[in-house]
């Protein structure tokens, strides 16, 4: 596993969640863009070495929904690049860890994404994302 890739926010409005992290970066979105797969729309801000994913639910049943119902807004997920996803997909279940699709999935930003379950890694929900070659 490499650096971590982004950190991932559920918000219930994507424009005004955009405009707060622009203020608290001091910088602009810099890309918004739909997964229709997981029922969300994205926004990206950079700082310095790092990025920030907004989400926002399209559908009632999106998971990005279901956990403002029960959570709230707030860290959503934290999402770690890596080289080969179906390698590190195979390596993290020999370990015992829950993954949440059998096959990578098609993600915001050109990456392919795959979820591991809250419940194998101490409450927080991680991404392994690569880039899509
Ligand atoms: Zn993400």
């Amino acid at each position: 596993m490499n650096k971590i890739e982004h950190i991932g926010i559920a918000v219930k409005d994507l424009a005004a969640a955009g405009r707060i992290y622009e203020k608290l970066l001091n910088t602009s979105v810099y890309k918004t863009e739909e997964v229709r797969g997981e029922a969300v729309k994205t926004a990206f801000l950079q700082s310095g070495p790092n990025k920030i994913e907004l989400l926002e639910a399209t559908s009632s049943n999106s998971v990005i929904n279901q956990f403002i119902e029960k959570r709230g807004e707030g860290l959503h997920h934290i999402a770690f690049d890596v080289d080969d996803i179906e390698a590190e997909m195979v390596r993290l279940k020999a370990e015992g860890f829950i993954l949440l699709s059998d096959q990578p999935k098609t993600g915001a930003d050109n990456k392919l994404v795959c979820f591991l379950h809250p419940k194998s890694t101490n409450g927080v929900l991680i991404e392994l994302c690569q880039e899509k070659r």
